[in-house]
C-alpha cells in the first residue's frame, strides 16, 4: 500500500499546480470524490489512511516542517465538522451554479477549491500536527458518516 501512495501523492502537484493551466485536471478530483464516497460506504475512511493524495502528502512532506503541536480540540468536535462542510458545500454548489454548465468553468471550480483546501492543509501543517486539516476536512467528515451508515445496513 505505501507504493500505491507514492503514486497518489503525485496527484496533488498534477491538480494544484498542473490545474493552473489545464482546468480540465479538476476533473481528476470530481473522479477521486466519486470513487471515494462509494468506497467509503464499505471501507469508511480506508481512502483518507491509503490513498488520499493531500493526506499522504501531508503524511510524507509535512512532518519535516510541522512543529507537531496538537491541534485544538475544537477540530473533532462533530458540531464544528459538520459546520466546516455545510460551509464547504454551500459554497462548493453557489460555485458550480455560477459556472452556466461550462466544463471548463466548472474545471476550475475544483481545482480551485482544490487549491484553497490544500493551502489551509499547509498552513495547519505548519503551525500544528501536520494532519490537522483532517480532523476537519469535509470530506473526511463526509467518509467517516458513510462508512457508518454502510456499517448498520
Ligand atoms: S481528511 Fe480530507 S485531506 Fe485528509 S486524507 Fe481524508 S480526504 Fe484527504
Amino acid at each position: 500500500m505505501k507504493q500505491a501512495r507514492l503514486v497518489m501523492v503525485w496527484f496533488l502537484p498534477i491538480i494544484v499546480i498542473g490545474g493552473l493551466f489545464f482546468p480540465v485536471l479538476g476533473y481528476l478530483v470530481f473522479a477521486m470524490m466519486a470513487f471515494f464516497i462509494t468506497l467509503s460506504f464499505f471501507r469508511g475512511r480506508y481512502w483518507c489512511w491509503n490513498l488520499c493524495p493531500r493526506g499522504t502528502f501531508l503524511d510524507i512532506v509535512m512532518p519535516k516542517v510541522s512543529p507537531n503541536r496538537p491541534s485544538p480540540k475544537l477540530f473533532t468536535k462533530k458540531w464544528f465538522r459538520w459546520l466546516v462542510f455545510t460551509i464547504f458545500i454551500s459554497f462548493f454548489i453557489f460555485r458550480i451554479t455560477q459556472t452556466g454548465g461550462s466544463l471548463l468553468a466548472i474545471g476550475v471550480v475544483f481545482v480551485s477549491m482544490c487549491i484553497v483546501t490544500t493551502i489551509i492543509s499547509i498552513i495547519l501543517a505548519l503551525t500544528m500536527k501536520p494532519r490537522s486539516w483532517c480532523s476537519m476536512c469535509p470530506m473526511g467528515t463526509l467518509q467517516e458518516h458513510m462508512g457508518k451508515i454502510g456499517k448498520k445496513k
